[in-house]
This record gives C-alpha cells, sequence and structure tokens, in this order.
C-alpha cells in the first residue's frame, strides 16, 4: 500500500450538487486510487472548521439560486484562507454556481446582488431564457502549456446567468455547440492558474478524463511527486465520443481515444 495519500476539499456537498456533480469527486478519488494513491475527501458545510493546509485539491459544484445565497457568506468569511493557497497553486474546480461564486458578483433573476469571492476574472448576470442543454466545446491553450489543447471538452449546463470575463481573463474552452458562459461570444468557463471555473455538469470528469488528470497532475506536482501516469480509458472516451456523437461532432479532436 502507498504511503501516498490526497485529500479532496469538497465544498458545500449538501447545497451545491446539481446533475451528479459529485461524481466529479468519485472520479478524483478513483483516477488517484487507480494510480496506488489513497484519497481522501474532506466535505466542508457552512459553519465547518476547515484544515486548509491539508488540502490538496478543491471541488465545489452548483446549486439553485437559494443554495448559492445559503452558502456565499459562509464562502465570502473563507476566502482569506483560501485565496491564498490558490495563489501558491492549490488546484480546484468549480461547477457553475461555484463558477459564479468565484467571480466578482452573481446579480441573480430576482435582483439580488451575491457577491462571490473575486478570484475569477468574471461577472455574471441572469436573464431569460435559462441555457440549457449538452454542451462540446474545444479547450484553448492553458497558461503553463499542458497538452489538453485542442481536444474536446463535453458537458451539459443549466444556468440562467450569463458570465462575462474581465479583460486579461482567459477562457477555458471554445463552445462548439451550446451556450456556454454567455450564450453570445462562444466562451466557455475560465482559467486562472489552477482553478477552473466552468458551466459543465454532467458529470463533467468522468466523461472528460484528459480533465480530470490536469487536475490530479497539478495536485501531484505541487506534492512534488512523479506526474500521474496513464491509466485505460477506453470506457471514458467512450462516453465522451457518444457526447460528441449525439450533437453531431463525431469529426473532432477527442483524442486520447
Ligand atoms: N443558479 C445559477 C444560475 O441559474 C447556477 C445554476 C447551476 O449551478 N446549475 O445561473
Amino acid at each position: 500500500m502507498s504511503s501516498r495519500c490526497l485529500t479532496i476539499g469538497h465544498l458545500y456537498p449538501h447545497h451545491m450538487n446539481l446533475y451528479g456533480d459529485r461524481g466529479n469527486v468519485i472520479t478524483l478519488v478513483r483516477r488517484a486510487e487507480w494510480r496506488g494513491i489513497a484519497a481522501r475527501v474532506v466535505e466542508v458545510e457552512v459553519g465547518d472548521r476547515v484544515s486548509w493546509a491539508d488540502l490538496d485539491l478543491v471541488f465545489m459544484g452548483g446549486g439553485e439560486d437559494r443554495d448559492q445565497e445559503a452558502v456565499a457568506d459562509d464562502f465570502r468569511a473563507r476566502a482569506h484562507d483560501l485565496i491564498p493557497l490558490l495563489d501558491q497553486g492549490l488546484p480546484m474546480l468549480a461547477i457553475c454556481g461555484a463558477y459564479q461564486l468565484m467571480g466578482e458578483y452573481y446579480l441573480t433573476a430576482r435582483g439580488e446582488r451575491v457577491p462571490g469571492v473575486g478570484y475569477l476574472p468574471i461577472y455574471t448576470v441572469a436573464a431569460e431564457p435559462r441555457l440549457i442543454g449538452n454542451v462540446v466545446a474545444e479547450l484553448f491553450p492553458l497558461p503553463n502549456g499542458e497538452a489538453v489543447w485542442g481536444r474536446t471538452v463535453v458537458g451539459f449546463e443549466n444556468h440562467g446567468g450569463r458570465t462575462y470575463l474581465n479583460a486579461g481573463g482567459r477562457p477555458l474552452a471554445r463552445v462548439v455547440t451550446g451556450h456556454g458562459n454567455n450564450g453570445t461570444d462562444r466562451t466557455e468557463g475560465v482559467i486562472r492558474g489552477h482553478v477552473i471555473g466552468t458551466y459543465l455538469h454532467g458529470s463533467l470528469l468522468p466523461k472528460n478524463p484528459h480533465l480530470a488528470d490536469l487536475l490530479l497532475g497539478w495536485a501531484m506536482r505541487r506534492r512534488g511527486w512523479p506526474v500521474p501516469e496513464p491509466l485505460d480509458d477506453e470506457l471514458e472516451w467512450t462516453a465522451h465520443r457518444v457526447m460528441l456523437a449525439r450533437e453531431g461532432k463525431k469529426g473532432l479532436a477527442a483524442r486520447g481515444s
């Protein structure tokens, strides 16, 4: 048994867990375990004490407006612990409602202005209609050059919020089918350092193993461990290709497949 153990912080699983978001955490745990690395999940709810320095990776899922509002104050209060660690390379994946709360603010359909933690260079304004459906997008080159450029990501979106990037913000991907950040500029998600925000539920990571390993690789390198060795991902890429085919995009660069 390996002595290596990763600790994954799962923020607000009670309130922020839509469309199988929890499956992302299960994927990270399994993909670590398949490489002989133990993985422990620390669930953090409103008011819980957190030993931030112990975390190797942070995940937070999506939520309806009322759930976002229920966690927003608590989340903002944790920003002074979380943000310095993100600046030092702690990887984080934030989906939909969490993505919005990682930005500057979210103006809800009821006109409520919910301030975020302001780490991601985005702001979000709700509008009609909701942006719902399957998404195919192509990853942009990442700031630190990981070899996932041009590969597709597949997922499912359901959001009223339109998210806009501030000047200098780096989108994660270019929308091929679906709506992405705002339905107009064809961007999807944002990346800053090792923090990824995205609208893609689904769950995202089981059928996008390259993204799962990107996050795990960041966490492992931060510990000084070797990069994760490849796994047999035939099943994962089959799921990915099914989604591409459903959207009529069979020819795109799923790769790894
Ligand atoms: N409540 C937010 C919106 O509608 C986020 C929804 C979600 O997380 N799926 O935009």
